[in-house]
């Protein structure tokens, strides 16, 4: 008979665990406690407004990658898809733009135009980016071995000057003012980023291995559950599991929030590491080092607030994401701002009524700021009114008119994302940051936990990455485990 598989969420791991479960001959379900799948990689809808909470790049969308080929094995492609023409844009208070086009002839000769005095950072810029995008080093690194992953390095020396400065760094090579401000933002407005990260992702852009799933996150997160119950899985849906249970330190299966317990060989939990370990198993199946990674992160500043705008305006013509640079500091949810990082999605025309469109605001603050005040809902909800106003402000100085355009508004916070998905600290569900750059360089962390049989944790808990592959892949890696525990051979198709 086969041996019975519980999977604890739909999200990215837990989905591509069901799958290669079924496509492996285990008899697999899924409890997720949300009413559809996808986890972190969700939208909403909104008189007609699609609003993407996820997707900014997608990894994976052509052959060049070896992701390409988790995501057809998972059914999420082949599929409609639209390419940008530019990673994001930067647009100055006095209306100078500066686009960072994908491809790099034609970056290189927009750079040159902006400042010709700065053309060896430009030069070095340009040549990373065509290393980077001789190999798929990405795949290499979640796919190969470590001496395919050595090899991979060893290809990289050419642009060793390129792999040490943050973006910020890099961007005080830059004689001319605009670019010095605008440069360290690319990477979702975050200066302090390495830029080797933005090189690399550029490269998958130039190689068109980035695009824009059409309909967003989750259409691609159904196609990927839509795969999962073909293979002949079950995902039920609002079914909060609130215990693990075990006999003789082995877990053996699930109790939900509503009383009902199922029972299964294997238990695979994709939910938060911190409430699995402490709460679902009471924290018995624990050492020094998995204590450490439950403790609480520090209350660091990360992206905790987003307002999203349905406006009667056709952004077609509009860059796919543009920081707007403020001619003056901001003060919004207790953080100061000196730009606005948006996304607008008028290359997909399914994200809005027909002429219409959606704009993101996406802004950091702390995770404390936003747990305080969501205790008391009436300040919490004015808090958020507040952002809002405040955001459509700023945007009219570069969108003219829009404020008169808005026809729907959503504000998500961090909190948000804690109600609809269990987490511990909003969607910053990953084991405490700095035992992860330890564990991960020396490879300490594993899927399974001290003293218990039959159990494993899969998604970001398991990979530490914030990034859709790595966690889909983690839910691969999970079920070529318990094959190879099971003296089976790993079939990754149906
Ligand atoms: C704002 C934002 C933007 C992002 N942008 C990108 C991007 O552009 N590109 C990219 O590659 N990645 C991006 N990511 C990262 C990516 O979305 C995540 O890394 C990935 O989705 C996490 O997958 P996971 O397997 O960890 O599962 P999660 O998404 O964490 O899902 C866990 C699932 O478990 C369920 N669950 C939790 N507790 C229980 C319980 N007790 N019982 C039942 N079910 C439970 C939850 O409801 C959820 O469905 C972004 C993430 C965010 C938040």
């Amino acid at each position: 008979m086969a041996k019975s598989i519980i999977v604890i969420g739909a999200g990215m791991g837990g989905l591509a665990s069901g799958i290669y479960g079924q496509m492996n001959g285990y008899d697999t379900c899924i409890f997720e406690m949300h009413n559809q799948p996808g986890g972190q990689c969700t939208a909403w809808k909104r008189k007609g407004y699609t609003f993407d909470g996820c997707i900014h790049h997608l990894l994976g969308c052509s052959p060049f990658s070896r992701i390409h080929e988790l995501w057809s094995e998972l059914g999420a492609m082949p599929r409609e898809q639209v390419y940008t023409r530019e990673c994001v844009s930067v647009v100055s208070p006095e209306g100078k733009m500066f686009n960072d086009y994908w491809d790099p002839d034609e970056l290189e000769s927009h750079l040159k135009e902006l400042s010709p005095r700065d053309a060896e950072p430009i030069e070095d810029y340009i040549k990373g980016i065509r290393v980077f995008a001789r190999e798929d080093f990405m795949g290499r690194a979640m796919y190969g071995g470590k001496v395919d992953m050595l090899k991979a390095a060893v290809k990289l020396l050419p642009t060793y000057k390129l792999l040490t400065p943050t973006m910020e760094k890099y961007a005080a090579r830059f004689t001319d003012p605009f670019l010095r401000r605008a440069f360290p933002l690319l990477e979702y407005s975050q200066p302090v980023m390495p830029f080797m990260l933005h090189v690399a992702k550029h490269a998958y852009g130039y190689r068109r291995d980035i695009a824009w799933p059409v309909g967003g996150a989750l259409e691609f997160s159904r196609s990927i559950a839509g795969r999962y119950e073909d293979l002949g899985g079950e995902i039920y849906y609002k079914s909060r599991v609130e215990k693990i249970l075990t006999e003789g330190d082995r877990a053996v299966g699930v109790r939900l929030e509503d009383g009902s317990e199922h029972r299964a060989d294997i238990v695979i939990s994709n939910a938060d590491g911190r409430k699995t370990i402490l709460d679902m198993l009471g924290g018995r199946y624990i050492d020094d080092r998995v204590r450490k990674w439950c403790e609480e992160p520090e209350d660091e500043t990360a992206f905790a607030v987003m307002v999203f705008l349905g406006v009667d305006r056709d952004l077609s013509r509009e860059p796919s994401a543009l920081v707007i640079l403020l001619d003056k500091a901001v003060e919004i949810a207790g953080h100061a701002f000196d730009s606005l990082e948006i996304q607008t999605y008028g290359f997909d025309s399914t994200m809005a009524p027909e002429g219409k469109g959606v704009i993101k605001v996406e802004m950091p603050s702390s995770y404390g700021y936003w747990r305080d005040l969501h205790k008391d809902k009436d300040r919490y909800k004015e808090a958020k009114s507040k952002v809002a106003e405040t955001v459509i402000d700023l945007l009219e100085d570069h969108f003219t008119g829009i404020r008169g355009q808005v026809e729907e508004v959503d504000v998500p916070t961090i909190m948000t994302w804690e109600r609809y998905m269990g987490g511990t600290h909003g969607f910053n569900n990953m084991p405490n940051k700095k035992i992860n750059i330890v564990s991960s360089l020396f490879g300490e962390w594993t899927s399974t936990l001290p003293g218990l049989s039959g159990f494993y944790l899969t998604g970001s808990w398991a990979t530490q990455a914030g990034a859709l592959p790595g966690n889909a892949g983690s839910g691969r890696d999970t079920i070529a485990a318990i094959c190879k525990r099971d003296g089976k051979r790993f079939i990754p198709t149906p």
